[in-house]
This record gives structure tokens, C-alpha cells and sequence, in this order.
């Protein structure tokens, strides 16, 4: 890698040890998840003017209103994504941002198929993304609320930005047995929700209290 992916300073490989050793104490274990944090630059998917800042445990801005979620919640989502299933090969992200949980999906499914709703942000996620060489990942730019379902169904669903209540459409793109974490909720009242299809029906577990910008309908 060249310097600046590897990053210096408060980019190193040091500062991400440190994160990592955070993340575990904080209450996640999957090791690969982990192993995949240590290894993937988040200071490059920020302005340089932040990414002295890009291993603290906080959420950044990364323009037009949105924010880059905070490395902890990254983790979580990733790891109840995962679950106890060693392998998922369709993976649906709603809000791709700045792409940073994206390039982390990518290093752990098969194929990550990213929607974002506003353009000059997934032009920049994708530049980012390709500068780490991921090639797994396709990208819509559209309404998260359609899903996509030229791909459907897919074994997870993961959501970055909170809607009030589940799009009925992601519901229907869900694979049986397959897993959706997503935050829900008013701002200031969502709780993270993993939602698991069963042969008939949807078990809903609610987990904790979380912090995510709105989930919006249609393109910006
Ligand atoms: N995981 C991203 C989170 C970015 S913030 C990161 O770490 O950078 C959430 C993102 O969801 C924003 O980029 C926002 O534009 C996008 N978003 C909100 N509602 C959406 C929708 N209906 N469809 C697609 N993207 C949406």
C-alpha cells in the first residue's frame, strides 16, 4: 500500500490497533470483522482537513448533511449482519456515504450492491473504493425505499440511515433466512432493529438506542 492509504500519524496502522482494541472492549468479537477494520484505511474516506480525527469513535461530516457513522456502530451493524453465518454472498447497503462500511462489506460478503441518494457523494465513495481495488460492489444511484430488484433476493440488508418504520419493499427483497439490520425511529428516539425472514413471516430483535440521519425518499 502507499503511504497515504497506509497513512502516518494518526492514520497508522497504530492509531487503527488502538480502535480495534477499543471496538473489542466495547462488546465485538467477530474477529473477522475486526481483522478487516485494522486493515482498511478510514482517513482516506474524509476531507484531510478530519482525518487526523478518522479513528476517534464519532461520527464526522462528510458534506451535504450526512455523516460518516462512527467506527463502533460500523462494527455492530456488520457484526449482526453477519451472524453466525460464516458467508453471505448478496449483501443490499442503503446510503452508501462516503463508502467507508461499504469497503468494509465488501472484504467480508461476496457482492455488495450500494444505494445512495445523492450523486456527488457516490461519486466520491465509488473514486475512494476504487482507490482500495474493491471491485465487488455495484452501484445504484436512487431511492433506498425501491430497493433493488433487478438483484433480489438478497442474504442481508443494511441500512445507514434511520426511516421511521421498514420500507415494505426491502421487507419483500429479503431472502428467507436472510438478515436486515436497520436503524428505525424518529430522530432522537431509534433503536437498531435486526429483522431475520423465516419461512413464514419476520422476527423482529431491538438492540439499542442509536443516532443515524433520516432515511429521505426519492433522489436528491
Ligand atoms: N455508511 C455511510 C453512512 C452515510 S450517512 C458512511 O459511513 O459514510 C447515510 C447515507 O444514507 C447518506 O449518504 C444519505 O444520503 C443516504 N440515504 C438516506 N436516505 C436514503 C435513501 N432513501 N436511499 C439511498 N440513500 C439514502
Amino acid at each position: 500500500m502507499n503511504t497515504s492509504l497506509q497513512g502516518i500519524g494518526m492514520t497508522s496502522l497504530r492509531t487503527r490497533e488502538r480502535m480495534i482494541k477499543r471496538l473489542s472492549e466495547q462488546g465485538v468479537h467477530n474477529k473477522r470483522v475486526l481483522e478487516v477494520m485494522r486493515d482498511t484505511p478510514r482517513h482516506i474516506f474524509m476531507d484531510e482537513a478530519l482525518s487526523s480525527r478518522a479513528y476517534e469513535d464519532t461520527a464526522l461530516p462528510i458534506g451535504y448533511n450526512q455523516t460518516i457513522s462512527q467506527p463502533y456502530i460500523v462494527a455492530k451493524m456488520t457484526e449482526l449482519l453477519l451472524g453466525s453465518s460464516g458467508h453471505l454472498n448478496k449483501v443490499l447497503e442503503i446510503g452508501t456515504g462516503c463508502g467507508y462500511q461499504t469497503a468494509i462489506l465488501a472484504q467480508l460478503v461476496d457482492q455488495v450492491y450500494s444505494i445512495e441518494r445523492i450523486l456527488p457523494l457516490q461519486c466520491k465513495a465509488k473514486s475512494y473504493l476504487w482507490d482500495l481495488k474493491l471491485k465487488n460492489i455495484s452501484y445504484l444511484y436512487g431511492d433506498g425505499n425501491l430497493g433493488w430488484p433487478d438483484y433480489a433476493p438478497f442474504d442481508g440488508i443494511l441500512a445507514s440511515a434511520a426511516p421511521v418504520e421498514i420500507p415494505l419493499l426491502l421487507l419483500q427483497q429479503l431472502a428467507v433466512g436472510g438478515v436486515m439490520v436497520i436503524p428505525i425511529g424518529e430522530s432522537g428516539q431509534q433503536t437498531l432493529q435486526r429483522v431475520t425472514r423465516k419461512t413464514s413471516g419476520y422476527d423482529i430483535e431491538e438492540l439499542e438506542a442509536v443516532t443515524f440521519v433520516p432515511f429521505l425518499s426519492g433522489k436528491d
